[in-house]
């Protein structure tokens, strides 16, 4: 159990907040849709932890928020039309989904590990007045248990996560209280969620109409799965004893493992370091290499992991 303090609307409460984030803590915040969970979406630690505290069972990708379209275009590449309903909506309920600018240094666990980020600014001024004390981006999804509803209120943030994060920022009620309208523009303008701003609204600034899309996790378009990240070699799970020529990938106590998720067996490192430990794996197995990992448990963090090997492990077409 971590001790949850509850931090109020004044510049004392902003600058302990900033201060949490900056120590890997998270803390929840309110914005103009509802409160988000938030932890800085450059550290591997604080977004494990954030899917860890919402008992999240799959590594979907978080959407980022930053105080300005100057900081969101550190992170994403904006086209003209990026920049047209920038400029139009932000700050406000609207998260646009574009291609990732890699060297920018984004945890691979907030994108999922995808070539794609979504990103936001928010309006309401405390969301604002934090990401400026900050000064970073924060992965924020809803600070809810996963499966539970959207928080509108600081007193139903804590009623679901007190104990597991380590403030809550109280900024009043939400005045949207639905979640940010997704559009996907890393191709033809799609609608990912419906939200905030009407997709009559968007439609009249792009001057095209919007194709519905699949989200990251639902995807309902060809191509959209093949975008996650999929290691290149074959990958077997649950191996106590690999085989010759496979990079066994260890999970707590593994003599003459290759690689570990987490020597300690230690879930929040295993997640925060699983993106980078694929790749690295993938790398050292080379074309027509095989990857092996050791068992994690199917508890806590453990499921969204779980769920994340066994994608890449699934057979590929
Ligand atoms: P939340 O942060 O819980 O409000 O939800 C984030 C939503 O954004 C999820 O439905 C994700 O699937 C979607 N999302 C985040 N990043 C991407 C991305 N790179 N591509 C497509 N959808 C995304
Ligand atoms: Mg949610």
């Amino acid at each position: 159990m971590i001790a949850t303090e509850d931090l109020t609307n004044s510049p004392q409460g902003i600058a302990r907040a900033a201060e949490i984030l900056r120590a890997e803590g998270l803390v929840a915040f309110s914005t103009e849709t509802v409160y988000g969970l938030g932890g800085d979406a450059r550290s591997d630690r604080a977004v494990a932890r954030i899917f860890d505290a919402k008992g999240r069972p799959r590594f979907n990708p978080l959407i980022v928020h930053v105080p300005d379209v100057a900081a969101a275009r550190h992170y994403a590449r904006f086209d003209a039309r990026a920049e047209q309903v920038a400029a139009a909506f932000w700050p406000g309920p609207l998260t646009l989904v574009l291609p990732l600018r890699p060297e920018a240094g984004l945890s691979d666990l907030v994108t999922a590990g995808l070539e794609t980020v979504a990103i936001r600014v928010p309006a309401h001024p405390l969301a604002q007045a934090l990401l400026r004390a900050f000064d970073g981006p924060l992965a924020a999804p809803s600070a809810n248990p996963s499966g539970k509803v959207s928080p509108t209120r600081a007193d139903h943030v804590r009623a679901g996560l007190a104990g597991r994060i380590e403030g809550i920022l109280d900024g009043g009620a939400c005045a949207v209280g639905v979640e940010s309208t997704i559009l996907g523009l890393d191709g033809a303008p799609s609608l990912l969620r419906p939200g905030g701003v009407t997709v009559e609204a968007l439609e009249a600034v792009l001057g095209v109409g919007l194709v519905s899309g699949g989200s990251a996790e639902r995807p309902n378009a060809p191509g959209q799965l093949a975008s996650h990240y999929a290691p290149g070699a074959a990958v077997r799970l649950d191996v106590h004893e690999p085989e010759a020529g496979e990079v066994w990938v260890g999970f707590g106590p593994c003599p003459g493992a290759a690689l570990s998720l987490s020597e300690t067996g230690d879930l929040v490192e295993a997640a925060a370091r699983l993106f980078h430990v694929l790749r690295e794996a993938d790398q050292r197995a080379g074309a027509g290499g095989r990857i092996a990992f050791a068992p994690v448990p199917e508890v806590g963090l453990g499921r969204a992991i779980n769920d994340r090997l066994r994608r890449a492990a699934a057979p590929r077409g």
